[in-house]
């Protein structure tokens, strides 16, 4: 009899079967649907043995041939079933889940089934054996045709049409499928006798589970947790399933307490089982030392998370030191992109425990809402340089001035640093930010006006960084040669923080700078990111006091002798100092008198666009100005 192929395929898909169900499972909606295809093409490869032995029975000797018709029209049936639940099993990965025409869709492709199924269950249904050659014909046959031909070129249209959004071998996998089986179709089609469809759906079956549904892509290696694969496949179907969960996350700091491997494998495994042992809930491991479980609910969190707090307290599986991130609720993001944002970015803070909500999420998205104004505003050229001048107390005349960053919205409207320097150096977008400034410093000075006033020195603001090993210095020494600017038209300002984290390569840094005759100043003395023990060390020219430390100097009575102290300190160790934030003309005069070199503040000039500080320095450089 015709039926080895079947056999074979039957024990092929009995094998996947019971590989799939011994294997830990997500409850992923492709996994459901991946297993009622499986059930599906069990039973047709099933009623498609059996429907060759009872035609050979009732054809030879005689048995009933109502019973065959029946198997005969169950078989083509299932198969049918089998196409649908492909479509479906495409189209619910691939449509849109809330648009009405996706619903219109699955609605219609679902009629058409049922429709088609009774259609083939009342129509007549005729078979033939001779020899090894056995199959159905008639008009319930052909529905079957023209049903399964429908399901198989509608996955294949909707794959092809979904293609960008899915991963290149996802799309593979599902025309391979349903490649193999059209072709299958077709053949049997115009040569019946050829029974190959389910051999085929069994062969795409093991195509979808190989490339798809292998549950071991899904399990870490190590631990036996979830992957974080696995994590974005379920966050994902949650998500566009509408089904809200509660998320406890624990980011356990092995590394500086373990120096040896073997001890800190078994620390992991030990994190892994006190997480599993905390009840059936899904665990995974998402990074080397960064381990969640999803609950349905925040109060089955709550009440598991303060389990886990006890074990940890009582140090018997996790170690004692960790960040903990609860999200309590994950309707509180707006979809799963935003969800991995939140996570990745709470988890590099280093409290011990933090609880999502709305403020924190709030932070997030102003913060991604600034990355994409720097990023816009760098495409389109709308990152503009002020500049606010300094007054040379004892020249008596403006002769330098700082360049101050400041972004253009397509309104109109200024975005001030303080709104974007911050987050650019979080993103490292503060590296073409830099640039971008510099490069505008450069064009500038290449003028050549703002010198015809009598501008010396332009000083520019620099980040950590935009010095580290990877960006040197060299950025600045290529735009001076580019524009032919004399370096000692440039200082640098730098902070503390700038300088603190990588000291010595910062100092290599300037070296190399100074050579060249770049000079540098230490920015926002006073505020705690510049001390005197710091700047004893650092090769810098001069001192700003920060527009917070003159205040107090008005303010405080307390300050005054601390300031007239430093300033004389100062002056011993052959240093400039330049007073911020001077707004009154009394302030001018106490700071004046005070012995400051530079005043800088709103009582000269706010800062300003370049045509203006040229109109600036025109007017008060030319004049007798005192
Ligand atoms: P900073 O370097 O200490 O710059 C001085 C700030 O004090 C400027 O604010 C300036 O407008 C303000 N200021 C000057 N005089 C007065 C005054 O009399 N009264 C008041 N209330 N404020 C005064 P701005 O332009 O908002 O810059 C803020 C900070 O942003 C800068 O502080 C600097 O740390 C950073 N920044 C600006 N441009 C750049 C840049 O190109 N690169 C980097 N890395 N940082 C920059
Ligand atoms: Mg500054
Ligand atoms: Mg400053």
């Amino acid at each position: 009899m015709n039926i080895e192929l079947q056999c074979c395929a039957l024990f092929i898909i009995f094998t996947i079967f019971v590989m799939f169900m011994r294997e830990k499972k997500l409850d992923l909606m492709n996994r459901k649907l991946f297993q009622r295809a499986i059930y599906a093409c069990f039973a047709c490869l099933t009623f498609d043995i059996l429907s060759v032995i009872l035609i050979n029975m009732s054809v030879h000797t005689g048995f009933d041939g109502r019973i065959t018709s029946i198997v005969c029209k169950f078989y083509i049936m299932l198969l049918v079933l089998q196409g649908y639940f492909g479509y479906v099993y495409a189209s619910t990965s691939l449509l849109p889940i809330d648009k009405t025409w996706a619903k219109a869709a699955r609605i219609t492709y679902h009629i058409i089934f049922i429709i088609g199924e009774i259609l083939m269950l009342v129509l007549p249904i005729g078979y033939t054996a001779e020899g090894r050659i056995v199959y159905s014909f008639g008009p319930s046959t052909s529905v079957a045709y023209v049903l399964s031909a429908i399901y198989i070129i509608s996955t294949i249209i909707t794959t092809l049409v979904y293609r960008k959004q899915i991963p290149g071998r996802r799309f593979t996998a599902m025309m391979l499928w349903q490649g193999i089986w059209l072709i299958a179709a077709a053949i049997q089609f115009i040569e019946p006798e050829l029974l190959l469809v389910g051999f085929a759906s069994s062969f795409g079956m093991v195509i979808l589970y190989i490339q798809l549904e292998n549950p071991s892509e899904y399990i870490d290696g190590t631990t036996g947790l979830f992957t974080t694969h696995a994590l974005s496949a379920y966050v994902h179907d949650k998500y566009k399933f509408g089904k809200r969960f509660s998320m406890f996350t624990a980011k356990i700091h092995y590394m500086t307490s373990f120096v040896d491997y073997n001890m800190e494998q078994a620390a992991v495994m030990r994190t892994a089982k006190a997480l599993v042992s905390l009840g059936p809930e899904p665990a995974f491991r998402i990074d080397d030392d960064t381990f969640c479980v999803l609950y349905d609910n925040k109060e089955r969190m709550f009440e598991r998370a303060a389990n886990i707090k006890t074990q940890k307290d009582g140090v018997k599986d996790l170690p004692a030191k960790g960040t903990y991130l609860l999200i309590p609720d994950s309707k509180l993001m707006s979809g799963p992109d935003e969800f991995f944002r939140f996570l990745h970015t709470y988890l590099e803070r280093d409290q011990e425990i933090l609880i999502a909500d709305e403020e924190m999420l709030q932070t997030l998205r102003d913060h991604s809402r600034t990355k994409e104004l720097i990023d816009e505003a760098l495409r389109e050229d709308r990152v503009e340089v002020f500049y606010q001048p300094f007054y040379n107390v004892r020249w008596a005349r403006f002769n330098v001035a700082e360049a101050l960053v400041r972004i253009r919205k397509t309104n109109g409207e200024i975005v001030m640093p303080g709104e974007f320097i911050p987050v650019a150096e979080e993103t490292g977008q503060i590296l073409p930010l830099g640039v971008r400034v510099f490069e505008k410093v450069c064009q500038f000075l290449a003028r050549g006006e703002a010198e015809k006033y009598g501008l010396e020195q332009i000083e520019v603001n620099v980040s950590a960084a935009q010095f580290d090993n990877d960006n040197p210095a060299d950025f600045i020494m290529d735009h001076l040669e580019q524009y032919k600017i004399d370096p000692g038209l440039i200082n640098l300002e730098i902070t503390e923080t700038a300088a603190g984290e990588n000291r010595d390569i910062m100092l290599k840094n300037m070296e190399s700078l100074m050579k060249k005759g770049v000079t540098f100043s230490l920015d926002d003395f006073g505020t705690g990111r510049s001390n005197i023990d710091y700047f004893v060390n650092m090769p810098v020219n001069n001192i700003k006091f920060d527009y917070t430390f003159t205040k107090g100097f008005f303010d405080n009575d307390k300050i005054k002798p601390v300031l007239s102290g430093m300033v004389d300190i100062l002056h011993k160790m052959n240093m400039n100092v330049v007073a911020e934030g001077i707004e009154t003309e009394d302030q001018m005069l106490e700071m004046t008198d005070m012995g400051v070199e530079y005043i800088q503040g709103f009582y000269y000039s706010k800062p300003v666009p370049e045509e203006e500080f040229i109109e600036f320095l025109k007017k008060t450089n030319t004049s007798d100005h005192s």
